[in-house]
């Protein structure tokens, strides 16, 4: 089977869209994100200009913040100190990488725990470990999603995180334990990737290497969920692939996400998800 996160994701993006409809309709204030931009740099641009025309197309109000990469930390902290106080601003997300001389650390927690709708915040991060309610990173939680929809029961499934980011890798490691799952996490210093991915039930690939687990590495009936985003050079041209070996793979695998329109179109359906949860929260 081939995950289509597509259409998982536009199904989200239209539950989204009928909640906001109904606030609306009881005239009450609009959920709204707030993107802060720093620089320059083109693929930061297009992920903003994409997350600002999903948010506009489920009804929710958008704004981007955008400042020169020559903007002071202080300056930068001061910009968030007055989201955080904005009652009309329900997330806040700062778009990564920040120039160098920032320090990304002291902004993400900077944001109010309640707006971090990106689910970086120590806060969110420690709630989802001990298993409370948190706004959680929304690539894993895309992820997350499309494997219960797969499979709604995960109860001790033997699943391999390859990757151990605090963007990916780690959150993801929380969500699946929180399902009772046997989780592994495989990172650049594990031994035999090979034998680990053919004792898993699941393996959720977040590395950043083209095509790094092959076909022959999977168990048969495994459920891969390839998060990476790998640009190379195909017959003279570029192309994106993922972390797994997209055509062995899927013959062994009982259900496996493609590269691209599987995990990615999750990320920013998430993010609205979140932008609504945390309009909930606040105003609970
Ligand atoms: P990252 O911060 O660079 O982390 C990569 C992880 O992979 C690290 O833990 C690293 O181990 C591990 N690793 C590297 N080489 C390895 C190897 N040969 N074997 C096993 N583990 C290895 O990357 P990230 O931010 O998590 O992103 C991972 C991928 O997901 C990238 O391709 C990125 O573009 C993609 N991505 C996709 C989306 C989406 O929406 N689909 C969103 C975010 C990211 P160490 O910790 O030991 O260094």
């Amino acid at each position: 089977m081939i995950i289509d996160g597509k259409k998982f994701a536009k199904s989200l993006r239209s539950k989204i869209k009928f909640e906001i409809i109904k606030i609306k309709k009881n005239k009450k204030p609009i959920p709204s994100l707030t993107v802060v931009l720093v620089g320059s740099y083109t693929p930061s641009a297009i992920y903003v200009k994409n997350k600002e025309l999903s948010a506009k197309e489920v009804g929710i109000n958008s704004s981007v913040l955008r400042f020169e990469s020559s903007i002071s930390e202080l300056k930068l902290i001061s910009v968030i100190k007055k989201l955080n106080q904005n009652p009309k601003v329900h997330g806040i997300l700062v778009q990564l990488p920040l120039p160098k001389h920032i320090n990304s650390n002291t902004i993400i927690e900077t944001i109010d725990p309640l707006k971090d709708v990106d689910g970086f915040h120590a806060m969110n991060v420690g709630n989802l470990s001990i298993g409370k309610d948190s706004l959680v990173p929304c690539t894993p939680l895309g992820c997350y999603l499309l494997l219960k929809s797969i499979k709604k029961k995960l109860v001790g499934m033997n699943a391999l995180i390859i990757g151990r980011s605090n963007l990916n890798g780690k959150p993801m490691t929380q969500l699946l334990l929180k399902e009772d799952c046997t989780v592994t996490i495989a990172h650049s210093k594990s031994k035999d990737l090979k034998n680990l991915c053919k004792k898993a039930d699941i393996v959720i690939a977040a590395v950043g290497r083209a095509q790094l687990v092959k076909g022959s590495w999977i168990k048969k009936g495994a459920i891969v969920i390839d998060v990476g985003i790998n640009r190379i050079d195909f017959n003279g041209k570029s192309k994106i692939v993922g972390d797994v070996d997209f055509e062995s793979t899927k013959k062994k695998a009982y259900a496996i996400t493609p590269v691209p329109g599987g995990v990615g179109p999750m990320t920013i359906a998430c993010l609205l998800n979140n932008t609504l949860k945390a309009y909930k929260n606040i105003n609970s």
